[in-house]
């Protein structure tokens, strides 16, 4: 595959693309990998090689790479009005029609949608909403944001922030007065002998004291993701929401859920808000509002932060905040039809009903020697790979273990995630049982590769 002057598009990528998360030794060494089309749950490249995509693009694609409805929601909503802002008051009334739908699928009795392009927009909207209802409040020191060790908010320099990975401190980040929580991580991070209520209960006390070093005054908000993606798909513990929601409660500390890859079916509910019962203030949505075929991001508000946004902002006389593309008439076509897809096509359903299957084939690594710790909830699933399995050490970081895998499982046909010592699988919701079987399948067949290759 080449063009006139003979240039493949593997050269061409390497001479004008500069690629972000993504390993620079290992794309050094086996290149990028170009694609042209999907067809359902399989992506193919300019060479003709077809790929499962076990991450579902990166958790979004879940209706498939070639869904006929979807596509043709956008082509109709195209030629019918394609672009438009909602500055000043106006709006399509496509994106209307989104937010009331939103909204009712929302945990809220009433609220409001504002809309963004990501779910890092989102977030970082959501800060300085939560910033400007506490200056209008008159409590303009209430602003530091916690979050948790090992969260994934996003890439803004408010969400870096949040984000608490280790590879932020290349920008310097993260900035004063964003607190990083303990991630409740059971098996990673439990005292020798600790019950999982125990440190449940540790979790949850940790928390309290943070606050109170802190100052309660001084903290606007807390985001939690129900399932913690990029960090490693990390459930919480036992009765974590249970036993934070109370503390966030004694402090009036909102609690704002990132359903930004839990929302909208990934755990066989609507939200993990719902699997997890969190009850929060406000939902992070973006990744399957769209299944991939549209960028959008939204906060969707609850009823107290609404009143609370709009009494600050008839005070200001305007929320001076927006970005331009953001609810365009194109995206919320898509969405509408999106969301038609997941409810009522049988998106979730599938979800639900495979998800036993999906979670005992994943299991069956837990026999592996170098599989740690085999985690999944609905269809999010992960192999932490260690080397010695009862000290949960890791392999030595020049073997690039995950990432090995990664490379072979591509070899093989099978797109799955490499995220730091895990493996990560994410399937899109349409995957049928006998798809699930060959996913798993060209696993296996990778794990007995690599593990051979390394002795
Ligand atoms: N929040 C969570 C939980 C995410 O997983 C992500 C993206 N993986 C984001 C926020 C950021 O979304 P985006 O990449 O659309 O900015």
């Amino acid at each position: 595959m080449a063009d006139a002057k003979g240039n493949s598009w593997e050269e061409k990528d390497r001479a004008n693309v500069l690629h972000g998360f993504t390993d620079f030794p290992s794309l050094k060494e086996n290149g990028p990998v170009i694609l042209t089309h999907g067809e359902g749950i399989y992506v193919f490249d300019v060479h003709g090689k077809r790929y499962l995509d076990a991450n579902s693009g990166l958790w979004n694609n879940v209706a498939g790479f070639n869904h006929k409805g979807i596509i043709e929601a956008l082509t109709a909503q195209a030629e019918r009005f394609p672009g438009y802002h909602s500055f000043f008051g106006r709006i399509a009334d496509v994106t209307v029609a989104l937010s009331e739908r939103l909204i009712g699928l929302s945990p809220f009795d009433s609220g409001k949608v504002y809309y963004t392009n990501s779910g890092s927009e989102a977030n970082d909207t959501m800060v300085k909403m939560l910033w400007m209802i506490n200056r209008r409040k008159g409590q303009p020191e209430r602003r530091k944001i916690i979050t948790r060790i090992n969260a994934y908010h996003g890439v803004t320099i408010a969400t870096s922030s949040m984000t608490a990975k280790p590879y932020n401190s290349e920008f310097g980040l993260p900035l004063p007065g964003f607190l990083h929580a303990d991630c409740p991580h059971y098996w990673r991070f439990a005292l020798e002998g600790e019950t999982e209520e125990a440190f449940t209960e540790r979790m949850a006390r940790n928390l309290k004291d943070l606050i109170e070093r802190e100052g309660p005054e001084t903290i606007a908000g807390m985001f939690a993701e129900p399932v913690q993606g990029a960090g490693g798909v990390i459930p919480p513990s036992k009765g974590y929401f249970a036993a934070i929601r109370p503390v966030l409660r004694e402090y009036d500390i909102p609690l704002v859920a990132d359903e930004v890859i839990c929302g909208f079916g990934r755990l066989g509910e609507m939200w993990g808000s719902d699997y997890y019962d969190i009850e929060p203030d406000a939902i992070i949505a973006s990744k399957c509002i769209t299944a991939g075929y549209y960028p959008m991001g939204a906060v969707i508000l609850g009823e107290e932060l609404t009143a609370a946004l709009e009494t600050a902002c008839e005070a200001a006389e305007e929320f001076p905040h927006g970005f331009t593309a953001a609810g365009s008439p194109l995206g919320s076509a898509v969405a509408l039809k999106a969301l038609d897809v997941i409810e009522n096509d049988g998106l979730i359903d599938n979800v639900r009903a495979l998800t036993p299957y999906f979670l005992e084939r994943l299991y069956r690594f837990g026999e592996h020697p170098h599989a740690g710790e085999v985690r999944g909830v609905g269809f999010m699933g992960a192999i932490e790979i260690v080397a010695d399995k009862k000290r949960k050490t890791s392999f030595d970081g020049k073997l690039r273990i995950s990432e090995r895998i990664a490379n072979k499982a591509l070899e093989k046909g099978l797109i799955c995630r490499p995220l730091g010592a895990s493996v990560v699988l994410a399937p899109p919701f349409i995957i049928t049982r006998e798809e699930l079987d060959t996913m798993f399948d060209l696993l296996e067949e990778t794990f007995a590769a690599v593990f051979a290759e390394i002795g």
